[in-house]
């Protein structure tokens, strides 16, 4: 594994280390290209900025820590930097218009929470078992791959469904459907098998395979251990076998602009 795009900063809140750290990390276990992909800062209107996310009065440093560490290794490791972001109908043309000035290089879609998030929103991640929740989140993967600004979809499995199992499959074929053929990758989430949380879903990477989908690997690292999560690999490599998944060693990045 030579790639990761998904990687975090103590901004959010609940990541912890220096930058430095992850990097000489990510290095030492023969990471090629590091992406640093942070819970996006966003103020929503009336002046609520979330916990999980960096806060919109730390994004300035954000990019000028990584600009000059990314100029720092540049003959050690390619950098990138980006963010990991929800597709909110509301707002998406916002948090679009507000990382593009910011001059990030990326996105990739992390739909943590349907109904826009605040104030009314659900997190999805805690266990919904009603039909329409589950077709909501399905809608905002399948609007944000239709937006063409995602790189690619971080846990694509990060619903805790409870429900029917006959409504979980329809569901989730309509999105593995939607990623074949836009050819854009689902990660195999490292954090969820380091946690032994309820992701991967070994019923989800069942369907991603038969609907002929690309996955690729994302540490999603909130420490700097976990900038290189060699012990996480087979785990994930058996997925990939097991469901005959494609895999896409690297990415090409989507443009924002
Ligand atoms: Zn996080
Ligand atoms: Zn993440």
């Amino acid at each position: 594994m030579i790639a990761n795009y998904h990687t975090h900063t103590f901004r959010c809140h609940h990541a912890d280390g220096t930058e430095r750290e992850y990097i000489e990390r990510a290095i030492e276990g023969g990471i090629r290209i590091m992406g640093f992909s942070d819970h996006i800062a966003f103020r929503f209107p009336d002046g609520y900025e979330s916990d999980y996310r960096v806060h919109t009065s730390e994004v300035e440093d954000y990019f000028k820590t990584l600009r000059s560490l990314r100029d720092e290794y540049k003959n050690e490791i390619e950098i990138h930097i980006g963010w990991e972001m929800e597709y909110y109908p509301l707002y998406f043309d916002k948090m679009l218009e507000n990382a593009v000035s910011w001059g990030s290089e990326y996105l990739i879609l992390g739909q943590h929470f349907i109904g826009n998030e605040h104030p009314h929103g659900k997190y999805i991640g805690e266990g919904i078992n009603g039909e329409k929740e589950l077709a909501e989140y399905v809608d905002c993967v399948l609007e944000a791959i239709k937006t063409n600004k995602f790189t690619y979809i971080c846990h694509p499995d990060v619903v805790l469904y409870t429900g029917d199992k006959a409504v979980y499959e329809r569901e989730n074929r309509r999105l593995c459907k939607a990623a074949a053929k836009a050819d854009i990758p689902l990660e195999i989430n490292f954090l969820g098998i380091r946690d032994h949380r309820h992701y991967p879903n070994d019923d989800f990477w069942r369907i991603a395979g038969e609907e002929g989908c690309t996955a690729v690997f994302g540490f999603d690292a909130h420490r700097a251990e976990a900038a290189f999560d060699g012990g996480s690999l087979s785990e994930a490599g058996r997925i990939v076998e097991k469901y005959g998944l494609k895999l896409a060693g690297t990415v090409s990045l989507k443009p924002l602009k």
